[in-house]
Parts: structure tokens; sequence; C-alpha cells
């Protein structure tokens, strides 16, 4: 039995994700809400900027964060979960974690056909130099 940091409740151990290593501190439903939050506030932040260059904003499965300097890259926003679901205090707020924010500012919001346009001169600089 185990006890979950979030809910507070006793649990069977195989409530709990396992890393394959050690028993994880989060139960399995906790982690899914956790997750749930995330998208969430992550879809309300791209709809809120919306496209930086054409300011579209309709629908935030249309938005991408993409990092302005590649090379700096740590991690794909979209996967900060998957890093950080384990982090006490901003586990109901990741997007405010300082790692998670700090790699949000690497970013700026594209559409899909935007990104497209972008990533497309992108390559035909690297082409060049
Ligand atoms: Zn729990
Ligand atoms: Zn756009």
């Amino acid at each position: 039995m185990r006890r979950c940091i979030v809910c507070r409740q006793t649990k069977q151990e195989n409530q709990f994700y396992s890393n394959g290593v050690k028993r994880r501190v989060v139960c399995v439903p906790c982690v899914r809400e956790m997750r749930k939050e995330f998208v969430r506030d992550l879809q309300q932040y791209k709809k809120k900027r919306g496209c930086v260059l054409c300011s579209y904003n309709d629908n935030e499965q249309k938005l991408h964060f993409h990092h302005i300097h590649p090379e700096t890259k740590k991690f794909e926003i979209s996967h900060a979960f998957d890093f950080f679901k384990y982090c006490g205090k901003y586990r109901h707020n990741l997007l405010n974690h300082p790692k998670i924010k700090a790699e949000i500012e690497k970013c700026i919001i594209l559409c899909v056909w935007c990104h497209t346009a972008v990533s497309r001169e992108e390559r035909k600089l690297n082409a060049i130099y």
C-alpha cells in the first residue's frame, strides 16, 4: 500500500505509475487529472496568444509552439507534462513551473499554416548558410 501525495488516499501499489525502477508517489487517476489540466491550460494559453504572424486563434489544435532558436530547445512544450508531472507545488499549475515557463519563453505561437511556411523558409536558409 502507498499514499498518493495529491489525493492523500492510500491505494494498492498497482494504482501508481511505475517508471520500471521505482514506484511513483502520485496515483494513476491523479496523474490523468493533472495531464488534463495541463493540456487545458496549454490550449488556453495558445488561444489567448494566437498566431504571432496572422493572429489566427479560432482552433487551439491548429496552434503550435515554435522554438525560435532550436539549438536552445530542451524539450517540446507539448511533452512537458511527462518531465514535470511530479513537481509538487506546480502540479496544478505546470505552466508556471520555472523550467516550463523558461521553455515557453523561447517559443512563439504559430498556426499550422504559418508554421509550414516558416519551416520551409528556415530549411531554405539552412541550405544556404
Ligand atoms: Zn491520488
Ligand atoms: Zn498564422
